[in-house]
């Protein structure tokens, strides 16, 4: 039997995946096969990114580009197809915090969570679905959260992006699931990154209380969750909101 999890012959976008749980899952897409692109807004952060890829045998395509900027994703994804080739794996990775008690929460704060974790998606979602329909193949799979599921105080805005992001995923699945392509969420709990790291650790032992696992996830949990999303063995799941949460919600 062939390797199902194979990804070879396959180029997929991973948006701000220069450290974190994006560089985590490019390196996973990458060992099955995958020819892997990332952006990230800053120069620098490109470059290191470049650099850590390398470290692991991985040569990345890197390129700046703020996923905010309309203009420059639609330029994103037409230089990527000219100098890589046409993506058939989008990862909406991609995502900031500002976390404020909602009567605190400013109008900036709310539009810059929504703008990246949300309309970034979409947008990118958009210009990759005329090449995939032409390919009758795609894989959109976008990076939710718990907290769109269960709420968080101080986080009005990310988890309305957040679930925004799963009422966006459902409907796009239902209008091309009849050309090949599939479009689903993973919904992380509480992930050992620098999102979480910002927190006090008296902070992560808290959460890590109430998680069932006894533990935050790692971003190879995440990673593992994205692969299967993106291989042929998920060909006929859309639509679904894949929670890697240590039990932490089963809602
Ligand atoms: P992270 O370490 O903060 O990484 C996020 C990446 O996105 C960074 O490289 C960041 O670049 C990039 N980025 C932010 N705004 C961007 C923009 N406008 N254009 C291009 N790139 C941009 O976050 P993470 O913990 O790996 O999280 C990755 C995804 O998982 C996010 O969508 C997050 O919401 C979601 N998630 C995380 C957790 C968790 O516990 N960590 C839980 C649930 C969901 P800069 O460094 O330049 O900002």
């Amino acid at each position: 039997m062939s390797n199902m999890f194979s990804l070879e012959g396959k180029i997929a976008l991973v948006t701000g995946a220069s450290y974190g749980i994006g560089f985590a899952i490019a390196c996973a897409m990458s060992d099955a096969g995958a020819t892997i692109v990332f952006n990230d807004i800053k120069q620098e952060l490109v470059d290191k990114g470049i650099t850590a890829y390398a470290e692991k045998g991985i040569k990345a395509h890197g390129y700046v580009c703020d996923v905010t900027d309309e203009a420059a994703v639609n330029a994103l994804v037409a230089k990527i197809e000219e100098e890589v080739g046409v993506i058939d794996i989008l990862v909406n990775n991609a995502g900031i915090t500002r976390d404020m008690l909602a009567m605190r929460l400013s109008d900036e704060a709310w539009d810059a969570v929504i703008a990246t974790n949300l309309t970034a998606a979409f947008v990118l979602t958009r210009a990759v679905l005329r090449p995939m329909m032409k390919a009758r193949f795609g894989r959109i799979i976008n990076m939710s959260s718990v907290v769109g599921s269960m709420g968080n105080a101080g986080q009005a805005n990310y988890a309305a992006a957040k679930a925004g992001l799963i009422g966006m995923s459902k409907s796009v699945a239902q209008e091309v699931a009849s050309r090949g392509i599939t479009v689903n969420c993973i919904a992380p709990g509480f992930i050992d990154t620098d999102m979480t790291r910002a927190l006090a650790e008296s902070d992560r032992e808290k959460l890590a209380e109430r998680i069932p696992a006894r533990r935050l996830g790692q971003t190879d949990d995440i990673a593992g969750a994205v692969l299967y999303l993106a291989s042929d063995l998920a060909a006929y799941v859309t639509g679904a909101v894949l929670p890697v949460n240590g039990g932490l919600f089963m809602g």
